[in-house]
């Protein structure tokens, strides 16, 4: 069974849910399909949250009657009979019923995961009663019944595969089953999810769980692209990628995919195709462990990283040094990404900044501290054996106007990465295409 995922703009619209009802529709083939919420739908419920959140009702209120008459225009749209229509309407004022009630009582965390949680409900069950409406057959299955998460919010998988399994076997006539992308219950039982576009990693989830023999990820463009689309002007998609290529460039901000969708497809070796919903015929891009052996694949940002710069004349000729010191971060659950060291100093990057201020505390007892916020990653992906000639200077003829922070390359056999200044992010990225590509 393969499984394929929509995401926003895929059932942006009513036109692009019809589309998608002929796209999953057109083999016959078994299928497990992940829906994310309309798009703009998660945005609105955030913004919608904050202003409960700040006890701004009536603004809240607006915002929620702005939303409700969008979902009531998008019914008129997306259903051609008065059963249809009907059954759409019922879902729509059903949710907004809860949404404002959400709003008329105490506005914790859990209120705010049930907010957001919304847009996903939504979108599957307008989807599901557009499917009746057609006459086709499908199994809507909710997808709190089956993603969890632990306590370090960690999806659990064998939960995912003992519950999916359970109720896919409860439809063995069934070809098409609907489940929402990003949305999960944690440890208290409460709705949660897996952070914003987390729809993608719901369907590489689901696709371990299931042992699927493929998770396509259908969006607004036609693969992986080697830079960043909305940035660089002339890009162009790649056919293939190794998973660590594809996960080091989801986790380095190319924002098609969210930066954990891999892990689980390489875990259990499922192939994940990304695919363009607006032009179905496109080859995309084919994400698997062997792929075309090439010099530099691609280039991503990720933004909002901070630098940190621990300068201590005891780590000269010491051990111990470096455990110390990364003990603080794994104290404060901060992943670190890049790391340089140097006789005297070590300088890394994090990118959570919640815990910011007890670390920079408690390692200030290790030596002189400096903090740079506002930093970008930008990472270039490749196959660069440390056989592998002249990457690095192509890399640095491309911005040798633009100064550099810190560099990283040799960690692993696929990846450089530099530390810029946000400010000279889009140069960086404009610069390195016309060098690399
Ligand atoms: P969806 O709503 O389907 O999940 P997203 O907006 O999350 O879609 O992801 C698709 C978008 O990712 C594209 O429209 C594109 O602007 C952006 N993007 C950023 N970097 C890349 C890249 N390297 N290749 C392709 N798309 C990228
Ligand atoms: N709807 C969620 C978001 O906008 C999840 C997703 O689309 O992947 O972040
Ligand atoms: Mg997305």
């Amino acid at each position: 069974m393969k499984v394929l995922k929509f995401g926003g703009t895929s059932v942006g619209k009513p036109e692009r849910m019809h589309e998608v009802a002929r796209l999953i529709t057109k083999d016959g083939e078994r299928k497990l399909v992940v829906l994310s919420a309309v798009s703009g739908t998660t945005n609105s419920l955030i913004e919608i949250g904050d202003l409960i959140a700040r006890s701004a009702h009536e603004a809240a209120f607006e915002a929620i009657n702005k939303l409700h008459e969008s979902y009531k225009v998008f019914i008129k749209g997306l259903y051609a009979t008065p059963q249809g229509l009907a059954e759409g309407e019922s879902v729509v004022s059903k949710h907004f019923d809860f949404i404002r009630s959400l709003a008329e009582k105490p506005y914790t965390v859990k209120e705010s995961k049930e907010l957001v949680a919304e847009g996903e409900l939504i979108s599957t069950q307008l989807f599901f009663a557009y499917l009746q409406e057609k006459n086709i057959s499908s199994a809507l299955l909710p997808a709190l019944d089956f993603m969890r998460i632990d306590a370090d919010e960690e999806p659990v998988i064998p939960y995912a595969e003992e519950h999916l399994r359970k109720a896919i076997e409860q439809h063995p006539d069934t070809v098409l089953f609907i489940t929402q992308g990003y949305i999960c219950r944690n440890p208290l039982n409460e709705v949660d999810n897996l952070k914003r576009g987390g729809s993608d990693y719901t369907a590489s989830l689901v696709g371990a769980a299931i042992r699927a023999e493929e998770v396509q990820i259908w969006t607004d463009i036609d693969g992986m692209h080697n830079n960043d689309p909305r940035i660089v002007k002339k890009t162009f998609p790649i056919a293939e990628l190794t998973f660590d290529e594809a996960a080091e460039l989801a986790y380095f901000g190319a924002k098609i995919l969210h930066p954990f969708t891999i892990r689980p497809a390489k875990l259990y070796n499922i192939p994940v195709r990304l695919l363009n919903t607006m032009q179905p015929e496109a080859q995309g891009t084919l994400i698997a462990h062997h792929t075309i052996e090439k010099d530099i694949k691609a280039v991503a940002a990720k933004d909002g990283i901070i630098a940190i710069k621990i300068r201590s004349s005891r780590m000269l000729l010491a051990y111990g040094f470096l455990r110390k010191l990364f003990e603080v971060f794994e104290k404060y659950k901060t992943p670190v990404d890049m790391i340089t060291t140097s006789e005297v100093a070590v300088s890394l990057t994090i990118d959570n900044p919640t815990h910011l201020d007890s670390i920079i505390d408690e390692i200030s007892v290790f030596g002189n501290v400096e903090v740079d916020k506002n930093q970008t990653i930008i990472c270039i992906v490749g196959s660069f054996g440390s056989q592998k000639q002249g990457v690095v200077a192509k890399v640095f003829d491309s911005i040798e106007h633009i100064p550099v922070r810190m560099i990283s390359y040799g960690g692993s056999n696929y990846n450089v990465s530099i530390l810029i200044d946000t400010r000279h992010k889009n140069e960086a990225l404009n610069a390195l295409n016309e060098g690399l590509f």
